[in-house]
């Protein structure tokens, strides 16, 4: 299976517009992001996600579902994804080249936002590999540095070389049109695989670990409650489960459409 189709070959429907690769940049050799350009009219809620279609050689189109990484008011589109072994879409993907063609559903979809929350005082965003990609979006976005006093991103991978976006994290808190929302920013990094743990910061063991045995909340400062902390959690199913369950025992909630809660929850598969 290949991407190297003829542009004629790929025509975008009524649910869907073609769009062209405009970038490409690969972190490790399984784990890339793309920019492509934006649909006319294209709105999304940092957070939400994309249909993407790519078309095989034979005309069949795959299309899968991909959290949107750039902030709100970009031209383009950024995605943050995985090569999974053996994965159709993948496939595909990993043969992606600026100036390639894309389908792009017009919509958007997807109800982890921050809109969902109509108090708390912290909000945490716990991301498990290409799980980080929406919180890229949702801290670009100068409402949410309004909305929380304190912002705290836990990001677990296995590997050191799997924690993309560092520069990006890292310079948030300087840019004037966030930072003026009054919110504080702490970045926590942890890895599964790699036992140094070079920092308070940069962590050793699983995110529903660290949760557990209290570490999260000391290393941060910031105690885990239903009065203060909303709760976004994004990646592996399996974590994601897990994490309800310590969530729920300490009497959280998730948001249901006509309920607050005090979590949401986007699993990968
Ligand atoms: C709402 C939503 C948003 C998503 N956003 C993203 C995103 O921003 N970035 C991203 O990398 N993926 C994202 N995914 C997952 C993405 O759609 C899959 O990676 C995609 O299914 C891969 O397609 P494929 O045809 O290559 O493999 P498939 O044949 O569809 O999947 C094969 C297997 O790979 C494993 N797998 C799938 N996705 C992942 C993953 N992300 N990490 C590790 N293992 C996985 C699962 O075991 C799955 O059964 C999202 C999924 C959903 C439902």
């Amino acid at each position: 299976m290949t991407n190297v189709i003829p542009d004629s070959a790929i025509t975008s429907g009524e649910k869907d517009t073609l769009e062209t690769i405009t970038s490409v940049h690969h972190w490790t050799d399984t784990l890339l992001s793309f920019r492509c350009t934006r649909p006319s009219a294209y709105q999304f809620t940092p957070g939400q996600f994309a249909r993407l279609g790519l078309r095989t050689e034979s005309g069949e189109t795959v299309s899968r579902a991909y959290s949107l990484t750039s902030a709100m008011t970009e031209n383009t589109l950024e995605f943050y994804l995985v090569l999974v072994p053996n994965g159709p879409f993948s496939a595909l993907l990993s043969k992606l080249l600026p100036g390639d063609k894309i389908l792009v559903e017009k919509s958007s979809y997807g109800f982890m936002t921050a809109d969902r929350f109509v108090d708390g005082e912290d909000l945490w965003m716990l991301a498990t590999g290409t799980g980080l990609g929406p919180f890229i979006s949702i801290l670009q976005d100068p409402v949410v540095w309004k909305k929380f006093r304190h912002l705290v991103l836990v990001h677990c991978v296995r590997n050191t070389e799997e924690l993309a976006y560092q520069a990006l994290l890292e310079g948030l808190p300087q840019r004037t049109e966030l930072a003026d929302g009054g919110a504080s920013l702490t970045l926590v990094r942890a890895t599964t695989r790699d036992a140094q743990t070079a920092s308070p910061r940069h962590l050793h063991g699983r995110i529903t670990t660290l949760l557990e045995n209290g570490t999260l909340e000391h290393v941060t400062g910031h105690s885990i409650t239903v009065e203060a902390s909303r709760v976004m959690i994004c990646g592996n199913p399996e974590m994601i489960t897990a994490t309800r369950e310590m969530l729920v025992q300490r009497g959280m909630r998730p948001c249901r459409r006509a309920i607050p809660g005090q979590f949401v929850t986007e699993d990968y598969w």
